[in-house]
Formats: C-alpha cells, structure tokens, sequence
C-alpha cells in the first residue's frame, strides 16, 4: 500500500488562510524529507476559481526534485493541461464526477462530455510524457443528487479503463462512504478493469479510517492522504479534510503494512502547515504519540 500525498492539493484548496508559494515549497520539502514519493502538489483550476492554488508554476518551479519523487498536478481542463505540461508535473490527475448535476456545475458539460474531454487530455498528456490518473469524483454520493449507483460509477471505470490511463482513482469527496461500500465499489471496479487503483477519502463523518482499512482489505494500491488531516470540504463548511497521512501510517504500520515514512518527520510537516494555516491539526497521532512510547518516563510506576 502506497500513501499519495495531497495536503498541498487537496488541503490547502479547502483551508481559508492561503500560504505563500515559499511557504507550500517549504511544506513539500519536510514531507518529501518524511519519506513521501507520490505527492500532489498543485492544481491548475482556474485561478478566479480556486484562488487558493493560483501560483501552481511559482510552487512547482521550487519544489525539490528528486529522481524517487513523483509530483502530480490536478487537471480540470485542456488549459489546465497545458499549464501542467509546462510547469513540469510528473503525473496529471484528471477529474471525471459521476453525476450530472456535480459535472455540470464543476465543468459545466455533462459526464458524456466529460468523458470525451478526458479521452483527448489522457493522449496529450501521455504525449507529453507525463503519468495519468482519472480521479471518478462523488463516486460515493453526490452533494446535490445524493446516493450514487454502483452502475453509474461502474460505466464511468469502464470507459476509462480504455482510455490507457495509469492509474484509476475512486473519490468519496464528500466523505459519505462506509466500508461496505469500499468493498462494493472496488470489487465491482476489480472486474472491470486491472489498473492500479487508487481511494480517495474524506473523514468528514469520521468513516475515512475504517475505509482505508476496507481499501486495504479489498486491494486498492493507493490511498490519498493530507498531513494533519488538513483541508475542509467546500459543501459542508465545518467539516474536517482528508484522512491524515500519520493516522494512516499508525494504521498501517501497526497492522503489518509498511508504507516507508518517518513518522517524526512527517509530524513536523503537520505542525508546519497548521501553525501556517492557524488551523489545530485535525490529526490524533500528533497529540497521542506513536505506541509502544519509545521512552515513557513513568511506565513502570503505572499499573
Ligand atoms: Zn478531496
């Protein structure tokens, strides 16, 4: 299991306070330090629209590169596209919602639309030598037409699994899922499709932990995560964000599952950008500490 990194996306596009270009290079550098190698670290959405990730090319242009870390950049359109193409992203993540009311009012065309959209950005952008993921949003439930069908999901996965992508993503982006329905939507995905996949998921209802696990269980390759658990939800204002990256590799970690972080470092990365954002940290393993407690001062005087 592979820990994506998307505090410096998805986190910092859902926190009011916006960070300076240096103060993101210098969040990316201490969680490249912790161990991270997948990372999303910029967005080309428009800039009037999501102000937050306006400075994508200042961000990408000071980020350290390094042979064993891979950036990634989300993509909502063909400009997007272009701009992530120049800025040097390693990998494009593309977005695809599965229903119609959420499609239109994010990129205004329907999913038919968008689908064709992404046919042409997956060629370019493979063109252009970068790595391609299709992230399927509101794949769990939908902010505006609420319970989502296992088919609708399903007849997206299978139109972009010709598409030659890398990699498929499932987004609960409103953090409505369960691990049932984990275990429905990546099973029925698995009979589609032999790419990589990969969960993306919000511990807005306090399900995104049980449903790693769920990912783990049902063999997703991937999980998305932000340190410190950063990043709102644009539809529920006082939500929390995304699973947090030191919850998840506790989890992990604890559970047999290697995911090759420094758990010390990657605190630090979290105490950054929330004394940044002047945001607590959403994340626990910050304030309870890892166990067993390497150096417990009154552990033997307990009982
Ligand atoms: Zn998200």
């Amino acid at each position: 299991m592979k820990i994506i990194e998307v505090g410096p996306r998805d986190g910092l596009q859902n926190e009011q306070r916006i960070l300076s270009s240096e103060e993101k290079i210098t969040y990316i550098e201490l969680l490249v330090d912790a161990g991270i190698s997948r990372l999303e670290a910029v967005s080309f959405a428009r800039p009037d629209r999501v102000p937050q990730m306006a400075d994508a090319e200042a961000v990408m242009a000071g980020v350290p590169r390094r042979d064993s870390v891979s950036y990634i950049g989300l993509v909502m359109n063909e400009r997007g596209l272009d701009r992530a193409i120049a800025s040097g992203v390693d990998e494009a993540n593309l977005v695809v919602v599965a229903t119609e009311t959420f499609c239109q009012r994010n990129q205004g065309m329907s999913v038919r639309e968008a689908l064709r959209g992404t046919e042409k950005m997956v060629e370019r952008a493979t063109a252009g030598g970068l790595s391609v993921s299709v992230t399927i949003g509101a794949a769990f439930g939908c902010p505006f037409e609420g319970e989502v069908s296992t088919q609708q999901v399903m007849d997206i996965v299978t139109v972009v699994d010709q598409l030659g992508v890398d990699e498929i993503a499932l987004a609960d982006t409103i953090g409505v899922g369960t691990p049932v329905d984990v275990r429905r939507l990546v099973g029925a995905a698995k009979q589609i499709t032999q790419k990589p996949l990969r969960l993306h998921l919000h511990n807005t209802r306090n399900t995104g932990y049980a449903n790693a696990f769920a990912a783990l269980e049902a063999g997703v390759s991937s999980l998305d995560a932000s340190s410190g658990g950063i990043g709102g939800c644009p539809f529920a204002p006082s939500a929390t964000g995304n699973i947090a990256t030191e919850d998840l590799t506790y989890l992990l970690e604890r559970s047999g599952v290697s995911v090759g972080l420094d758990f010390d470092r990657l605190l630090a990365a979290s105490d950054f950008v929330t004394a940044k954002l002047g945001i607590a940290t959403p994340a626990l393993l910050g304030r309870a500490g890892w166990f067993p407690a390497p150096d417990y001062p009154d552990a033997l005087t307990r009982d």
